[in-house]
């Protein structure tokens, strides 16, 4: 993935990514994907920062804090983004069962979205080599691979 979009995920989810900024081994197509899969990831314990934040009781601080402190607890430890037989592979330590349906689903859901561009797409099983693209960056990719050869050639 490109860098800028990696640091927008970084930027986007600072405490999942608090102990290291990991590389993101796929394709720009699959930013959103991941961008949402992290959003329901952190939503609880954001929203637990945002009522502690947002909290004018001090008798209440306490039990936000200890509300915050507990989904931050349950937040997983991510450790690698990438790419196997042409769909996403999310691995990561410490998930609940909520997050692995997450997780199984967005995993599932890469089958569908162009790895390169984000558009529709399906993978693709020919050659022995995986990877899901719409027709559009497929073509794209075979009229490369052909000029390639032609120069080759040449
Ligand atoms: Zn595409």
């Amino acid at each position: 993935m490109k860098e800028d979009l990696e640091e927008q995920l970084f930027k986007n989810h600072p405490v999942l990514f608090a102990d290291k900024e990991i590389p993101i081994e796929v394709g720009d197509g699959w930013f959103t994907l991941i961008d949402k899969l992290l959003d329901m990831m952190d939503s609880k314990f954001d929203r637990a920062v945002k009522d502690l934040e947002e909290c004018t009781d001090e008798k209440m601080i306490g039990t936000y804090r200890a509300l915050m402190l507990s989904e931050k607890e349950k937040l997983p430890s991510i450790l690698q983004i990438k790419e196997k037989f042409g769909t996403l592979r999310f691995y990561c330590l410490g998930v609940t069962e909520e997050m692995r349906a997450q997780i199984d689903f967005a995993e599932h859901l890469s089958s569908t979205i162009c790895e390169i561009c984000g558009a529709v797409g399906e993978v693709s099983r020919g050659g022995g080599w995986h990877q899901c693209m719409c027709s559009r960056c497929r073509n794209e990719l075979v009229s490369v691979k052909v000029s390639t050869t032609k120069r080759e050639l040449i």
